[in-house]
This record gives structure tokens, C-alpha cells and sequence, in this order.
């Protein structure tokens, strides 16, 4: 059941489980690491097995036969695109372009609506949740990188005509659902994605806010774009009942290595292979982006007709880019490749379940993984595996501690690196000068 799954810290959190489960015998919750994990009463539950049928996790329910292909996946068109609408662009979190797409189809008439994420209150964390209204779409707009069950949220609506934002897990749990009985959401609209964090990094960053210790936070961007807070990529944006506070998005990329999530680390789908289109940040692409771009790939005919019919309804600005720029400004080859690599290699040999079933070709690629970055790679799997797994807050405390200590260490390490490399810098600087 899918509490082999929580055991290995596999979960990704996506709540399919729980969307699928006739007895109601599952919930997602927070663990003691901060992270969404399903859980189970066994009072409720009938051992149906129908949990791990959906599970992106469970490794018989994927299959890559060359890695190399499963991190790509189908490519129709891709471009740089951005909303039309002045205040969905600036409330967008790259370009705002999903925003600008679900409003599309709303007003089309093309779903009933859609499951997006907004701040919840109450549990100071991102929650999935169904967007029937303008209103309520734009509201959605903007990345959450702690987890959600935005599965769960689209198994609940599956009678409407929906349109899911999904990140590759949460997209594939869903085609795992449909299986068999043919249903799928509308529209799956992709997000790149390098990873999902604990909900502790929120309450991390209102710290270094130094937020009053009684204020509770009514709105939480992780990255704020509008162009009045400096526009993209965006900085830490935080609203409470007293008070606004911006924090540097240095913390916010610092911070990443203290609370990402370990599934994660082993996850070949960053680019959303399952869904129609797939929308990330202009990372790599050349050009000025501050007020506002989103890379997209259309993945699908139907992905594909609903880009160009957004742009001809006057909802988007699109422009065609190379498949190659999009996906070495996402750096697939060869950073997210070798991440794949490392993270199957370090299970085999910590004996750690991997969630994926390898052909022998892409066994074989593991190989090429360079041993240094699988070193690095494997006390990040450790750290993570450990915190996810933790008994208490107290050890959960003590790692987190632990780990920034040892970043604090590399950090000094870098700098003295760097001094003492200055002279040779200085010389190769005037070497290159004197040649011109
Ligand atoms: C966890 C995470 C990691 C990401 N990592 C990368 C990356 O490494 N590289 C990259 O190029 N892009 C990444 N992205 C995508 C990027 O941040 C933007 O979401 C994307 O470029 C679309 O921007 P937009 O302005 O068009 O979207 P918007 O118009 O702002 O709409 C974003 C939509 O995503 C929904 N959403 C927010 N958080 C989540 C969530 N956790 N799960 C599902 N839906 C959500 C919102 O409710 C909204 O509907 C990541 C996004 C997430 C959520």
C-alpha cells in the first residue's frame, strides 16, 4: 500500500492517493520535516492496492527506457510569450502566461474551471484549490515551491471540465488515474520544475524578514515579479495583517538546499512531460526578461491549438524559439541528466528503493556521471532522506542546523578560494588585455 511509498520518503505529495481512494482512508498532511506526505488509518483502509495504481512514485508505474529521451520528451513548438493584459504579466510569475491561458479557456467557454494554488491562511502553507471565476484564477497567479496536492484537488472536480497547473509529478499522477477509464482533465498545463521544498522554508524566509513574532501571514509570494518590487525574476514578497516585508531572493536560493524535498532530487520530469504545454522562467535565453517572460513548449495538438488560439484571441503574445535554446536554458543536458543519474546510482548503492523501473540502456548511461558531482550529490540525498524521515522536531532541528553549519563552512572555503586565486585572476586579466 502506499505506506511503502511515505517509508522510503518517496511521496511527492501530489494526493492522488487520496483523490482515488474509495474509503476515504488517506489525507495529506505535513510530516515533521515540513513535507505533504499521505497518510493512512488503517481502521478505514481494505488493502485494494488502488493507492499504488496511481502512485508516480511506485516504480512499476513508470518505465524509462533512455533517460536522456524521458527528461525531454515530445517537443510541437516552443517560444518566449507573455500576457496581454498588463496586470495578469505583472501578477504572472514569469510572463503570466498560464494565468492569461486559463482565463483564455474560461471565457471560451472550454472548461468550467481550473485547479490552481493560493496561500492558505490557516495552515500557512500553498493549497491546491478549484478556480471557477477571473477573480479567483488571477488570485492563483505566481509559483508556490513548497507542496501542494493539486491531484487530490483535480480527482475531487473530475466532473468539470477542468484545467489542471501541474507540476510533472502531479501530471503524471493524473494520467495515472485516467488510465483505463479514459478520463483526463481538459487542459494539463505543465510547470518546469527543479524541485519541491518543506513548508518550512516559508516561515524560514518571514524569519529573515524578521516579521514580528505575533503577525501572521496573509499572502506569501516566494518570488514577486511586479515590476514596482523590481520586477523578474522576483524577491521574496510577504503580506500580514500589520505589515509588508520584501527579502532578497538570495535568501531564497540559499535557503534551497536546507528544505528541498528528496523525491525530488531523484525526479527525471522537471520539464512536465505529461502535460499539453509546459511553461518555466526565461532562464538562459538571451534578452532583457525584467518585465516579464514565460518559456513555453507545446507538447501535444491539442497544447499546440490552444497556444496559437490564445494568441489569435488576443490573450498572449507568443514568439517561435528553438526547441535546443529552451532546453539548454533549462540545462537538461547534461545538469538534469546527471541529477538522474547520481540520485539512481545513490539508491543502488544505499540500497534505497528507486521510483522508476530502468532499461538496461538507461542503467547503462548512469554510468557517465562524474564522481565528484555524484559525491556532492549523494550527502545532499542524505540530508534530505534524513530530514524527511525524522522521528521528532527536535532531530529535525539538529539536521537543519547541521546542514547550514556545513554551508556556512563551504561558503568560507569559496572565499578563501577566491582570495588567494585573485593574483592569478588579476595576471590572466592583464595577459588577455596586453593581447588585445
Ligand atoms: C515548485 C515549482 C518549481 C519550479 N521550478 C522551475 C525551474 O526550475 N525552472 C523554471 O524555468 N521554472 C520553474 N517553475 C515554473 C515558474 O516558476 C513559473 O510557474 C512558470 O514560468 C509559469 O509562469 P507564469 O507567469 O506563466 O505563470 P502564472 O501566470 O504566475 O501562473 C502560475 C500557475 O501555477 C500555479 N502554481 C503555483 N504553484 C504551484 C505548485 N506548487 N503546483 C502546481 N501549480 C502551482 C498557480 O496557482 C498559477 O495558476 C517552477 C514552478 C514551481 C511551482
Amino acid at each position: 500500500m502506499i505506506q511503502r511509498i511515505t517509508e522510503q520518503a518517496l511521496c511527492t505529495g501530489c494526493g492522488a492517493c487520496a483523490g482515488v481512494c474509495g474509503k476515504k482512508a488517506i489525507s495529506m498532511n505535513h510530516n515533521l520535516g515540513g513535507y505533504l506526505v499521505a497518510e493512512v488509518d488503517e481502521a478505514q483502509c481494505v488493502h485494494c492496492g488502488k493507492c499504488l495504481t496511481v502512485c508516480p512514485s511506485y516504480e512499476k508505474n513508470q518505465s524509462l527506457e533512455t533517460i536522456r529521451e524521458a527528461c525531454r520528451g515530445s517537443f510541437l513548438k516552443g517560444g518566449i510569450s507573455y500576457a496581454a493584459e498588463k496586470r495578469i504579466r505583472r501578477e504572472g510569475q514569469s510572463g503570466g502566461l498560464v494565468t492569461a491561458l486559463l482565463l483564455y479557456l474560461l471565457d471560451s467557454g472550454k472548461i468550467d474551471g481550473a485547479v490552481v494554488n493560493q496561500f492558505c491562511q490557516e495552515k500557512q502553507a500553498p493549497k491546491a484549490v478549484y478556480a471557477s471565476t477571473k477573480e479567483e484564477i488571477v488570485g492563483g497567479a505566481g509559483s508556490y515551491y513548497a507542496q501542494s496536492a493539486v491531484a487530490e484537488t483535480a480527482l475531487h472536480y473530475k466532473n468539470n471540465r477542468l484545467a489542471v497547473v501541474a507540476l510533472g509529478c502531479q501530471a503524471k499522477a493524473l494520467q495515472l488515474a485516467g488510465k483505463g477509464s479514459g478520463w483526463r482533465p481538459e487542459y494539463v498545463i505543465g510547470l518546469v520544475c527543479a524541485g519541491q521544498n518543506s513548508r518550512h522554508m516559508i516561515p524560514y524566509l518571514a524569519n529573515c524578514a524578521q516579521m514580528g513574532e505575533k503577525e501572521r501571514i496573509a499572502k506569501f509570494r516566494f518570488r514577486y515579479s511586479h515590476p514596482a518590487y523590481g520586477g523578474w525574476p522576483g524577491n521574496v514578497h510577504i503580506v500580514t495583517d500589520a505589515s509588508r516585508y520584501t527579502v532578497d531572493k538570495s535568501y531564497r536560493t540559499r535557503s534551497k538546499s536546507l528544505f528541498e524535498a528528496y523525491r525530488c532530487l531523484l525526479c527525471y520530469d522537471q520539464m512536465c512531460t505529461s502535460g499539453d504545454i509546459v511553461c518555466g522562467d526565461p532562464w538562459g535565453i538571451s534578452g532583457n526578461h525584467v518585465a516579464g517572460e514565460t518559456v513555453v513548449i507545446a507538447r501535444t495538438e491539442k497544447g499546440l491549438e490552444l497556444l496559437l488560439d490564445a494568441a489569435q484571441a488576443g490573450y498572449i503574445h507568443f514568439e517561435e524559439l528553438d526547441a535546443e535554446k529552451i532546453l539548454k536554458g533549462q540545462t537538461v543536458y547534461p545538469r538534469l541528466v546527471h541529477k538522474v543519474y547520481s540520485g539512481y546510482r545513490a539508491c543502488r548503492q544505499e540500497n534505497w528503493e528507486y521510483p522508476y523501473q530502468l532499461s538496461p540502456a538507461a542503467e547503462k548511461e548512469t554510468e557517465e556521471v562524474p564522481r565528484k558531482e555524484y559525491k556532492d550529490y549523494l550527502s545532499r540525498m542524505r540530508y534530505t532522506r534524513s530530514r524527511f524521515l525524522s522521528h521528532s522536531a527536535e532531530e529535525v532541528e539538529a539536521l537543519t542546523a547541521a546542514c547550514q553549519k556545513e554551508q556556512s563552512r563551504q561558503q568560507k572555503k569559496q572565499k578563501r578560494k577566491n582570495t588567494l586565486m585573485l593574483p592569478v585572476r588579476v595576471f590572466r586579466y592583464v595577459k588577455r588585455a596586453i593581447k588585445r
